[in-house]
């Protein structure tokens, strides 16, 4: 390792134990073998770790925030890629931002929002995750009209298993959004803005039965002005000290809602975060994310409830969160179950190490043999 690393200046190449130990997981319950810590702060160190990283058959496991909950960023005796010193935001315009990986979300938006501008991709983890992360797992927000971060791409610049740096736009993009950082590293992202949107409002909803809460998302369901559906089930409304019944949180973007007051919204806004903590206190420690065809929901639900399963989703979206404590049989019997209602798992995580048997897909496979034949990025992820 020595040629290797002298790319980096000693505060951004680490072997220290401590670092092993933290880079060693992610979010999930997996763990792997870390063989150093790197911190590149330019493409040209990226560039040069690959060269000679390549000389002396090191690979990398790439790494934004490292919220995944499916062991996409656990290293398999790697050296682990730390983007988070490359967080500069580059240039904004009235209709596009360009931005380095480790940008958290949290920052952009808020520089995006003094601007006056917008930008739509805001999933619950936004205060924590970069922006590599969002678009290496082509992340979606909670407002269904704006699809998946796929879509507010203008250009990615990246390095991939070739050490070639390619500008990607248009269809190219599919080889790097969603790809979990399989292809290689991206370096750049020019993200497209809108003029900011009307301030929503909200309205609670609270009902007994099943039948009464489907009744009412049908009838939300159909007024164009409903951006976001949030479905909370008896043990989460609890959790939350809001009685103990469904719920639907509906958000609007005009002034339908009962709740127009900003501060009172705000307050909303914090109820699903603070609702992540309230379940892993509660020692629910691992969350699936299927999706549900509409029409199966209900029968889903009842499937929950029979269960005792705590759980709660974006109808809007058709992706519950089912919330299982440690090595629950019922988290395996979840798949089954998602798939004799015609769903699909995973509805929003990405697939990581967790989920990598039960898909396989030779168009993924495809596309990692064209940018990185020699298997230098997240060995394990994804694909084999
Ligand atoms: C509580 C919680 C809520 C969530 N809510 C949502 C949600 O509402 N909607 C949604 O879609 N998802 C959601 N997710 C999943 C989420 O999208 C991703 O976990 C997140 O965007 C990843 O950001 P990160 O910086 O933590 O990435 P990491 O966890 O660090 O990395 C994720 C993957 O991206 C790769 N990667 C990271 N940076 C780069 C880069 N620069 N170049 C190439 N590859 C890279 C990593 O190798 C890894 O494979 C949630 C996760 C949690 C834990």
């Amino acid at each position: 390792m020595m040629k290797f690393k002298e790319v980096f200046p000693p505060n951004a190449y680490s072997e220290a134990a401590a670092d092993k130990i933290t880079y060693a997981r992610d979010g999930s319950e997996f763990e792997g073998l870390v063989k150093a810590v790197v911190y590149p702060t330019t493409k040209e160190q990226i560039a040069n770790m690959i060269m000679l990283g390549k000389s002396e058959k090191l690979h990398f496991t790439i790494r934004g925030a490292g919220t995944n909950t499916l062991g996409a960023c656990v290293p398999a005796n790697s050296v682990v890629v730390d983007l988070s010193r490359m967080n500069k935001i580059l240039e904004m315009t009235t209709n596009s931002v360009t931005v380095e990986p480790g940008v958290i979300l949290s920052n952009l938006l808020k520089e995006i929002q003094k601007k006056g501008l917008f930008f739509p991709i805001k999933p619950l983890e936004y205060k924590v995750c970069s922006v590599g992360g969002l678009v290496a797992m082509n992340s979606f927000g909670l407002d269904i009209r704006y699809g998946r971060v796929e879509n507010w791409i203008e250009e990615l610049e990246v390095i991939n298993g070739n050490n070639q740096k390619l500008k990607i736009s248009g269809p190219q993009l599919k080889d790097f959004v969603g790809m979990e950082g399989t292809t290689g590293i991206i370096f750049s992202i020019k993200f497209k803005l809108l003029p900011a949107p009307l301030p929503k409002t909200v309205s609670i909803f609270k009902f007994n039965t099943i039948s009464a809460l489907m009744e009412k998302y049908d009838f939300v369901s159909k007024n164009k002005h409903v951006t976001s559906v949030y479905f909370l089930d008896e043990f989460c409304s609890s959790f939350l000290e809001l009685g103990s019944s469904l719920l639907l949180i509906v958000e609007y973007d005009n002034d339908n809602g009962v709740i127009k007051n900003d501060e009172e919204i705000a307050k909303l806004d914090g109820f699903m975060e603070k609702l992540q903590h309230l379940i892993i206190n509660k020692k629910y420690v691992s969350k699936e994310d299927p999706y549900i065809p509409i029409e199966n929901i209900p029968k889903f639900i009842q499937w929950l409830r029979k269960n005792a399963i705590p759980c709660y989703g974006y109808m809007h979206l058709g992706i519950f969160h089912p919330c299982f404590r440690e090595s629950s049989p019922l988290n395996t019997e979840l798949y089954n179950i998602v798939k004799i209602l015609n769903g699909s798992v995973p509805g929003e995580y990405g697939i990581g190490i967790k989920r990598k048997q039960f898909f396989s897909n030779p168009k993924l496979s495809r596309i990692k043999s064209n940018h990185d034949p020699s298997k230098i990025f997240n060995r394990g992820v994804l694909i084999d």
